[in-house]
């Protein structure tokens, strides 16, 4: 498998889920055990030495990698969820989206300042659902944070969004 093989393995649904937008629809890769493996293997290797110890991953598509890369890297799985979701008390942060804001939480006792965090989402299109992310784990006093896509959509630009400090990867870009 290489990068060419797993991008066959995406399927592309247009006008999904308002006209206009070329959906990434990754759930055609994620069914194909060596497309699975590429995904870990890749992810593995890029972090493997970077000292992380906890990785993040954001509702909903974020929580197929992030868990199997955690387990790979032997570290512990963090949710990021959409507000109301998480049963004890939580920090959060509110975004502006296309029409209106959104809020997503973490619970308080998620993350310490001990930590080395990799967050992990499935796609980077604008960048506002990472973003915001970013700075909800900053509120932890982090010793440092890795950002990780399996697509970018570079013509978006949505990685301008994340300061020097914070290194963004993606595995495939459209
Ligand atoms: P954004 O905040 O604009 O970077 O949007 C990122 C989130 O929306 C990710 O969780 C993606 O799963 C989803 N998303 C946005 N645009 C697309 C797209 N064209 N194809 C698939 N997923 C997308």
């Amino acid at each position: 498998m290489n990068i060419e093989d797993v991008k066959k393995e995406i399927r592309d649904i247009v006008d999904f889920p308002i006209p206009g937008i070329i959906f990434k629809d990754l759930t055609t890769a994620f069914k194909s055990a060596e497309c699975m493996k590429f995904f870990e293997e890749e992810m593995y290797n890029l972090y493997k030495d970077s000292g992380i110890t906890k990785v993040v991953g954001i509702e909903s598509r974020g929580f197929i990698m992030a868990p199997i890369l955690g387990n790979k890297l032997g570290v512990g799985f963090v949710p990021v969820r959409k507000k109301g979701k998480l049963p004890a008390e939580t920090i959060e942060v509110s975004y502006s989206k296309e029409y209106g804001t959104d809020t997503i939480q973490m619970h308080k006792d998620a993350l310490s300042s001990d930590d080395v965090v990799l967050l992990h989402d499935d796609l980077l299109a604008t960048g506002g659902t990472m973003k915001a992310a970013c700075d909800l784990v900053r509120k932890f006093g982090v010793k440092k944070i890795y950002v990780n896509f399996l697509v970018e959509l570079d013509a978006l630009e949505g990685r301008k969004l994340f300061d020097e400090d914070i290194q963004v990867d993606s595995l495939l870009h459209y």
